[in-house]
């Protein structure tokens, strides 16, 4: 199957339509306003390398030095002309035309449609990578399609997608693409609209908006109107009208897509209509809940009706939110801040492609607008400045992605700063400052504490995996440490733990697992510091030195780690009760005990034996499991009988084993779901079991970070939760807000009862 409409596509038919056309086919499905169309699958472009003959020249381009730009530019030109200059079979070019004709007679004529590329592995939820590949507008006739369609498999292979391929893992060879041709919408006006914050997650919606296409702002060439919005009570919070200058429109004459002045009247008029803006924040609610993720979300209207283009996951949310105090001086320039952050840096204008090499790690690097050919550039700097765009255009949405600060729409930063100014940037604000300013900064969870602790009768702990992580772990006044990942220190010990054994050096092996828990359980003391035994899989284990030995295995996540490893080769999980032994002779009593990955009670019983045997006193020391398998939530009765006193989820393991979806495969990581039914009634059951029987209850897993699912399992009784650093004041304050609801709604129901 060469093609496929929209309608009968959904968000299962990634591999078929691509990102973008599952969306569109799913939310046609759900009701929503999306323009009709057809795609052109995945499957049909892999028919036309192979039919064509292509493959292997194509592929033999792209084997170059990613990080060179001149290799990495020239690859992109070969590989697009190789595309280009390849006639598309007979058989595939006619399916596609016979769709297109049947579109022009159901619309009544020969229309303009929107060719646009839907890539099947960028365009996953969890890569921002969407946007990297082109969109061609007002294509018109059998001859313009076929070319835009060439020109959108040909996009596949930009500089920036091949330098993201490569950084991300994904295979050349494995990535897809599919087309997807829609019937244009010749809007009056358009924008995006992010369902939630793109940076810090708070719960607002945000609109930009342009006169005519909505092409105008996400290339940057139109600096948007930009409001924002309470998504419950629609509320206007803030708006910003900006001067716009220019629109982008289809020529009535020759149908090209082109930039126009905007009449003198409507430059500053605000875009957007009250009306307008409730209706756009009402749809956004509607595909938040359709997608249950924050989303980013193309839109356009034509003659008063508002057409949804296309919605993909907001992928660069930080969750790091900080608050960063200190700068008094008055900005030189501002801008908008598109990625937060406060850098300095030495600045380096970019005029022209031959000025990237100039860029150097720790540079702020300046520019008009920035384009994929100047990723590599933009990795290695640390801050970036443009003098146009708005919250969606290439520069804010790479650097969310790179994690560095920036601000967009300065409109004249390449004109007042100097190659070789030194410059403070604040990406949160948009404000830049002249020379290096020193910032004193504070967590978000700082500031909360400092302000107001809360108090919860659940605990509300924090996770660490590297030691040197303790200090600002326990800056958060977390109640301790739900989980401590022991094997993030020992992969970068200097070499594999059987090595240590293998050159009788296994003392030295202990005394490293002592030094790095020993940190933490003094960072908390006398707080409860649970510490897991070790989990990696064997692919981590063999890129040790020492490690070659380690199995290669088709799927290390079902592979042997966890205690089943330890239960194997039992001589390290003797070193690692050594560890702990000592420790308890040092006195720390706060530390507890987690066996990761249990699927049996035997399991239990085994390592039980090896901890007494190793000469724990299990009677004055707290031990328990990790329930990261359906199976231990299942025998969680006979596994509370071996004696344990504790259980954490491990729900990133829980929902994978659950649903059968594999946590680092991308093209099933749309289906993860956090609250899957399934799911939440293993965890119910585990908690009802384990209070009937008097064994604490913990959540370690990135579920216990996300407030909504935290609420949930307050309210199943859970005692304690864990959370990463950066979520636990957020945790918090769920956690108490549920616990308040409870108290309350308990109340409520003995006064009914009483009265
Ligand atoms: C989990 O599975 O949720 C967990 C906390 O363990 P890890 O992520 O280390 O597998
Ligand atoms: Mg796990």
């Amino acid at each position: 199957m060469d093609t496929v409409w929209i309608k009968d596509v959904g968000k299962k038919d990634i591999g078929i339509a691509g990102g973008k056309g599952a969306n569109l086919g799913e939310m046609i499905n759900k009701g929503l306003p999306v323009p009709p169309g057809f795609i052109i699958t995945a499957k049909a472009f892999r028919n036309f390398l192979k039919e064509s003959g292509i493959e292997k020249k194509l592929f033999d381009i792209l084997m170059i030095d990613i990080d060179d730009d001149a290799q990495l530019k020239d690859a992109e030109k070969k590989a697009k002309q190789l595309i280009f200059n390849t006639k598309i079979p007979e058989n595939i070019k006619k399916e596609i035309l016979d769709k297109y004709r049947t579109l022009c007679n159901e619309e009544g004529g020969e229309v303009f449609v929107a060719v646009r590329s839907s890539a099947t592995a960028e365009d996953l939820p969890d890569a921002s990578f969407a946007g990297q590949q082109d969109t061609f507008l007002n294509i018109k006739g059998e001859e313009q399609l076929i070319d835009a369609v060439k020109k959108c498999w040909a996009s596949l292979y930009g500089a920036r997608a091949i330098f993201y391929r490569v950084k991300k893992n994904f295979d050349h060879e494995k990535v897809n693409i599919a087309v997807v041709v829609q019937k244009m919408v010749n809007a009056e006006k358009a924008g995006v609209m992010f369902t939630s914050h793109p940076s810090s997650g708070e719960n607002v919606a945000i609109i930009e908006s342009i006169w005519g296409l909505g092409e105008a702002v996400v290339s940057g060439m139109v600096s948007p109107d930009n409001f924002v919005i309470d998504k419950e009570t629609y509320r206007i919070i803030d708006k910003k009208i900006s001067e716009k200058t220019k629109m982008c429109i289809k020529d009535p004459k020759t149908g090209d897509t082109i930039y126009i002045d905007v009449p003198q009247d409507k430059r500053n008029a605000e875009s957007l209509t009250d009306d307008e803006i409730k209706e756009l924040v009402n749809l956004g609610n509607k595909i938040e809940r359709i997608y249950r993720f924050p989303q980013d979300v193309e839109w356009a209207i034509e003659n008063g009706k508002i057409f949804i283009l296309q919605s993909r996951a907001i992928t660069t949310i930080n969750n790091n939110n900080i608050v960063k105090e200190g700068i008094s001086k008055e900005p030189i320039l501002i801008g908008t801040g598109a990625s937060p952050g406060i850098v300095s840096g030495r600045v380096v204008i970019i005029n022209s492609i031959k000025d990237l090499n100039k860029v150097e790690k720790g540079d702020i690097m300046v520019a008009k607008m920035t384009s994929p050919d100047m990723v590599p550039a933009m990795e290695r700097a640390s801050g970036i400045v443009t003098d146009e765009g708005g919250m969606t255009c290439h520069a804010a949405i790479v650097s969310r992605e790179l994690g560095t600060p920036c601000i967009v729409g300065s409109k004249k930063a390449t004109k007042v700063l100097k190659n070789g100014d030194t410059i403070t940037i604040d990406g949160a604000k948009g404000t830049i400052y002249k020379g290096r300013i020193d910032t004193k900064t504070e967590t978000k969870e700082e500031v909360v504490i400092k302000n107001k602790p809360i108090i919860t009768a659940t605990e509300v702990k924090v996770n660490i995996s590297i030691p040197s992580a303790a200090e600002r772990a326990a800056k958060t006044g977390a109640d301790g440490v739900g989980l401590l990942r022991i094997e993030h220190m020992v992969l970068t010990l200097p070499m594999h733990p059987q090595k240590y054994i293998d050159e009788g050096r296994s003392e030295e092996y202990v005394d490293e697992l002592v030094k790095g828990i020993k940190t933490v359980a003094d960072a908390f003391y006398p707080k409860p510091v649970w510490v897991r035994t070790i989990d990696a899989p064997t692919d981590e284990f063999r890129a040790m030195p020492g490690g070659e030995g380690e199995p290669i295995e088709a799927n290390p996540m079902l592979g042997w780690r966890g205690i089943r490893r330890d239960l194997t080769i039992k001589e390290h999980f003797r070193l690692e009760m050594r560890a702990f032994k000592k420790l308890f002779n040092m006195g720390y009593d706060n530390v507890g005990i987690m066996l990761p990955l249990i699927q049996h009670p035997y399991e239990i019983r085994e390592a039980k034996q090896m901890m007494i045997d190793e000469g724990i006193d299990l009677n004055k020391v707290e031990w328990g499991i990790m329930v990261e398998t359906p199976a231990a939530a299942i025998l969680i009765e006979d596994i509370i009988k071996e004696g344990i006193d504790y259980i954490s989820f491990g729900t990133n393991d829980l929902i994978q084993y659950t649903l059968a979806i594999d946590r680092n495969n991308e093209n099933v990581s749309y289906m993860y779901d956090e609250e899957h039914p399934a799911v939440l009634k293993l965890i119910k059951y585990v908690i009802d079991k384990c209070n009937e029987a008097g064994v604490k209850t913990s959540v370690c897993g990135q579920a216990g970070s996300n407030p909504k699912i935290v609420e949930k399992l307050v309210e199943y009784g859970i005692k304690s939760v864990s959370s990463n650093i950066d979520g636990v004041a957020d945790v918090r304050e769920a956690v108490a807000r549920k616990e308040r609801q409870i108290i309350l709604e308990s109340a409520l129901k003995s006064i009914k009862k009483d009265g």
